[in-house]
């Protein structure tokens, strides 16, 4: 379900901005000085359009670097007034967002661990209605598009129409390359549920190291999205939180230098007709594909009978085994990715043995 909420686009509430919306800063603030000196090395570069500074810190473990506190909150003013960028920070309940609103904090927003909490998000919801503050909203921590939808309608329907929703990965079952899961097809169900949300990737969080920030970023302006929420500090050796994933300012700006921002359309009426041209033979191609599909099914009720008659099951674990190898090694002569063609096929076959199954359980 496509749902029209009226959320601004980005511009209403950063006229001035002409690029993807770039927010960085660092992960906590740690002390005055570090957080005016990495915001005033933001500010020269031209792209960065608001500060980010971590102020309650929502650690997995106790013991760690838990945030400044409120303290933090007259640093961020300070930033404000010295260099103009808006200035945000994360806040994780009613309380934060009272002291957040207070000190007249431009953007607020609400992290992964809390959208995964519908109490937290509506208690957060509560203080903000009749503020015109801007909400960002990253995703929960688990990859539920209906929770992080959830999350956003809740701020929507307290009065807040300048949303953002941050991509910043999903915890992964397992180790990883990278520190957060990217599951890149949820930010695409999020789009198609809520098409005129502003979205914006926040690498840092899901690389957790700087080494893979920049594949990362390239991918979300791939994707489409609207921007970047990357974490710099004046010396990410000393940081007291996400010391691996932080880069410092003219870090940052090598990796902005590098990255292609990409455009919804080129308007370009010639890049228009050739992407049609392509675009019609794809759609012949798959038109195709689902014939050859529905002939492999004619094929397989009829197997599904003859199995039936002869009272063989609708499983057969050695054909299957051997099929898959055999459709794997032709993928790989055709040059497609292994990982594809097997689950292409484990979905073709089991819906096959869905339908042999349906035939046998017949009468
Ligand atoms: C952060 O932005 O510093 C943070 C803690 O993010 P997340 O909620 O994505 O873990
Ligand atoms: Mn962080």
């Amino acid at each position: 379900m496509t749902l029209k909420l009226d959320i601004n686009p980005i511009k209403t509430w950063l006229p001035k901005l002409d690029n993807p919306l770039l927010i960085s800063g660092p992960c906590s603030l740690e002390t005055e000085k570090q957080a005016l000196d990495t915001a005033k090395l933001l500010a020269k570069d031209k792209r960065v359009f608001v500060y980010r500074g971590g102020v309650w810190k929502p650690r997995t473990r106790p013991g760690s670097f838990e945030g400044i506190g409120s303290i933090g909150l007259k640093w961020l003013q300070m930033v404000r007034q010295e260099t103009g960028l808006p200035v945000g920070t994360e806040v994780a309940n009613a309380q934060h967002t009272e002291e957040a609103l207070k000190a007249g904090l431009d953007v607020i927003w609400i992290g992964a661990r809390s959208t995964a909490s519908p109490f937290v998000v509506q208690e957060i919801a509560d203080v903000v209605k009749g503020s015109n503050v801007v909400v960002m909203v990253k995703n929960p921590v688990n990859p539920d598009v209906q929770l992080w939808m959830g999350a956003i309608e809740r701020i929507y329907q307290a009065g807040i129409k300048n949303i953002v929703a941050i991509h910043r990965g999903f915890t992964p079952f397992s180790e990883t390359k990278y520190r957060n899961y990217p599951n890149w097809q949820t930010v695409i169900e999020l789009r198609q549920l809520l098409p005129n949300l502003p979205i914006i990737c926040d690498p840092s969080h899901i690389a957790g190291k700087r080494e893979f920030l920049y594949e990362i970023s390239q991918k979300a302006f791939d994707m489409g999205m609207e921007g970047l929420m990357l974490e710099s500090h004046i010396d990410p050796s000393c940081a007291l939180s996400d010391a691996a994933q932080q880069l410092t300012p003219a870090d940052l700006a090598k990796l902005l230098d590098r990255l292609v921002i990409r455009h919804e359309n080129a308007n370009n009426p010639d890049f228009e007709s050739q992407l049609d041209v392509l675009r019609n033979r794809i759609d012949a191609i798959d038109t195709e594909l689902l014939e050859t599909l529905s002939s492999r099914v004619d094929i397989v009720k009829k197997i599904g009978q003859y199995k039936k008659d002869n009272n063989v099951t609708a499983l057969q674990i050695n054909p299957w085994t051997k099929l898959m190898e055999d459709r794997v090694n032709i993928g790989k002569k055709l040059e497609l990715n292994e990982n594809f063609v097997k689950t292409l096929f484990q979905l073709i076959h089991e819906d096959s043995v869905r339908m042999q199954t349906e035939i046998m359980d017949k009468e």
